[in-house]
């Protein structure tokens, strides 16, 4: 089998070892939902679950409302199901 020429940080390589660390800014996962969160800030009370169980770290909080960064949020939901005023909703992408 012949050896990949370099371990680049995008190029895959024997095994699928990783070569090149903290590349998950360059992976704009958010391009892989279905479903998107969506916020009705006025059911928020800035509790934060949402923010602490969201898996990829993509909500942040601000003075009015949670605000959702759509380029790395895969639509798993866990936010809607954890949220206990029901202020986030799934909605279908569109096409
Ligand atoms: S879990 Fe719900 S109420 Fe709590 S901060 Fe998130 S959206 Fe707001
Ligand atoms: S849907 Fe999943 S990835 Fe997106 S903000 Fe909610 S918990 Fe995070």
């Amino acid at each position: 089998m012949q050896e990949p020429k370099s371990a680049s940080k995008l190029e895959y390589v024997r095994g699928g070892a990783i070569h090149a660390c903290a590349t998950s800014t360059l992976m704009k996962t958010g391009a892989w939902r279905v479903f998107k969160p969506v916020v009705e800030a006025e059911k928020c009370k800035q509790c934060k679950l949402c923010y602490w169980y969201c898996p990829d770290f993509c909500i942040q909080m601000t003075e009015e409302a949670i605000k959702i960064d759509y380029d790395y949020c895969k639509g798993c939901g866990i936010c809607a199901a954890e949220c206990p005023t029901h202020a986030i909703v799934m909605e279908r992408e569109e096409d």
